[in-house]
Formats: structure tokens, C-alpha cells, sequence
């Protein structure tokens, strides 16, 4: 049996974050050429590291990489003071900080917190670039919590005084249940006015839960090391839909569409649109009827770093 139908989420793809962090890197190498460093991945997708890897970009994970003198660059995932730190006194060129400003507000409310002597737990995973970054703003008041595990057992010096902070990309559902429990926990525990998961994730995730109603599998196209691409991929397995995350095409396993007549598509936030045209193409190509399932129209774009805008 051939597919039939392929639908495409609205909203898919690059988040505003993405964009602003992607053009950075773009306007940076115009403006001054390679070689050019940006320390980490500046956003989580191979192939958009891959392109700029041709075109003279370094990524690296430690300041100490950066030749004395060079131009880098902070990916949207943020960093820590102490990595600032580092940087300024090693005389490098061209601090441009790309981080998310989402990301950055979240780094805000570390700092909010703290001065006010609260304890924070910080929920989300240990090894992100995110919550290294995040939680290297104030490394001896913050408890990571990654899953509903510890989110029972987490030991607070002060239980009074906690506040809870959350990665921007993390599954809602999932981390509403740890605050939950955490609420329990740490009953006069405070959380930030607006939450810290940002409207792109949200987005993001809404849209998955809208097609998985209408599809027999879901594709994700994403990287494995982007968090926002395997929360999609849980989103929709989590509406009992089987779901795959793959970087593109190739790697879409014949197997898998073995009795499937209408394919859902969606895209991490770090995923150029091509990829996904790319594979709708295919399905159009061998006769499938194209789709889209909008819910809501993003408008949001960031505002340039002032070194390269
Ligand atoms: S996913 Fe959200 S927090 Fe992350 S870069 Fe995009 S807009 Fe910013």
C-alpha cells in the first residue's frame, strides 16, 4: 500500500532563536571573512554546522581552542559568565553573543533569584549546552533536575526559599509533572510569571499533538543531539502514533512505511526547510496528496547582535 497523504505541521522549522543565531554567523563572515569561531554548536543541526564548516567556521567547546586574537562568536544556547570571562581576558575579537534572547531571560532570572537568596532547581538535561550555560551562572545555588526521579528526591539546603527555572525546550506535558511534584515538595516554591519553555517549543509541540490525530507516522527531521527535535518525536509516540526522528530523506527506513497511508512531517527548530521539501517531494513524486496543518502563524523575529546587525 502507497502513501496516500503527506501533512506538514505549522509552525516547523526555524524559531526566531535559530534565525537570529543562524544570520549572525552569516553577517559575521560577510562583514569580516573567515576564519571565524563560535564556540559550540551554533545551533543543533548537522547540516547547518556542516555549511559552515565548508566555508571556514570553527566550532569549538572550549575557549582554550581559540587561537589568541580570533573572532568568536556565543551560540543561541548560551554560555556562562565564566566562559565570558575567559574570553575577554584571552583578547579575543568580536565577542558577538547569538544566544536566544529567551535563553538569555532565563539567565536573568538566575540572577533575579539569587540576589534574593532563593535556592533554584533547574529543570532539564545536565549535559545541554542550555543548562551548562544557565547553570553556570550560579553554580553552588542551583540543583539540576532532569526527570520526575529526582524531582523527588532533589535536596534543597533552604526548602522555603526555592524558586524553579526550566531549559526553553523541554516537553510541556512532561514538565508540567515535575513541577507539579516539585510544588508538592516545596509548597511555597516560586515559578517565574511567564514560564521559561518558550513559544516556539510550545508551538512546536501543539502542532505535533494536532497531526498525530490525523496521521499513521510521524517523521521528525531533526539532529539527535537537538532536545526540541526528540521532544516532538515523544510528543507524537506520546498520542500513540509511531514517530522517528531522522536528520534527512536518507535515512527514512522503507520498512517503516509498511502499511502507512498518511504521513505527518515536522521539524525541529534548528532544521532547514529544505530538508522537509525535500521529503515531501519524494511522497508527491510517487503519487501522495500534499497537506498542511496550520494552528498558529509565528511573527517573531530577534533582533541582531549590534557587532554584526
Ligand atoms: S527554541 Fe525557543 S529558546 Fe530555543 S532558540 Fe528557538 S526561540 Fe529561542
Amino acid at each position: 500500500m502507497a502513501v496516500k497523504k503527506v501533512i506538514l505541521a505549522k509552525p516547523r522549522g526555524f524559531c526566531a532563536g535559530v534565525e537570529m543565531a543562524v544570520d549572525t554567523v552569516e553577517r559575521a563572515l560577510k562583514k569580516y571573512g573567515p576564519p571565524l569561531y563560535v564556540f559550540h554548536e551554533i545551533v543543533h543541526n548537522r547540516y547547518v554546522v556542516q555549511d559552515f564548516v565548508r566555508r571556514g567556521v570553527t566550532f569549538v567547546q572550549s575557549v582554550d581552542e581559540v587561537p589568541a586574537g580570533a573572532r568568536l562568536i556565543f551560540s543561541a544556547h548560551g554560555v556562562s559568565p565564566d566562559v565570558w570571562q575567559k574570553a575577554r581576558k584571552k583578547g579575543l575579537e568580536l565577542l558577538v553573543d547569538a544566544t536566544c534572547p529567551l535563553v538569555e531571560k532565563v539567565h536573568r532570572e538566575v540572577r533575579r533569584y539569587v540576589a534574593q537568596g532563593y535556592w533554584i532547581i533547574l529543570v532539564g538535561h545536565r549535559a545541554h549546552d542550555e543548562i551548562v550555560g544557565t547553570f553556570g551562572e550560579a553554580p553552588e545555588r542551583i540543583r539540576v533536575v532532569g526527570n520526575l526521579e529526582e524531582a523527588r528526591e532533589v535536596n534543597i539546603p533552604d526548602p522555603e526559599k526555592v524558586a524553579v527555572l526550566t531549559q526553553t525546550t523541554l516537553s510541556v506535558d512532561d514538565t508540567r509533572e515535575i513541577i507539579e511534584t516539585l510544588e508538592q515538595r516545596f509548597p511555597r516554591m516560586v515559578t517565574p510569571s511567564k514560564e521559561d519553555i518558550c513559544f516556539a517549543t510550545q508551538n512546536r509541540q501543539d502542532a505535533v499533538k494536532a497531526l498525530a490525530r490525523e496521521v499513521d507516522l510521524v517523521l521528525v527531521f531533526g539532529s539527535k543531539n537537538s532536545e526540541n527535535s526528540n521532544q516532538l518525536c515523544r510528543v507524537a509516540r506520546s498520542r500513540g502514533v509511531p514517530a522517528y526522528l531522522v536528520n534527512d530523506l536518507s535515512e527514512v527506513d522503507p520498512q517503516w512505511l509498511i502499511g502507512v497511508e498518511r504521513i505527518g512531517i515536522t521539524s525541529g527548530a534548528s532544521v532547514p526547510e529544505r530538508l522537509v521539501q525535500e521529503a515531501a517531494d519524494y511522497f508527491a513524486q510517487r503519487g501522495a496528496q500534499g497537506a498542511q496543518l496550520g494552528l498558529v502563524e509565528e511573527n517573531v523575529h530577534f533582533a541582531l547582535p549590534a557587532e554584526v546587525a
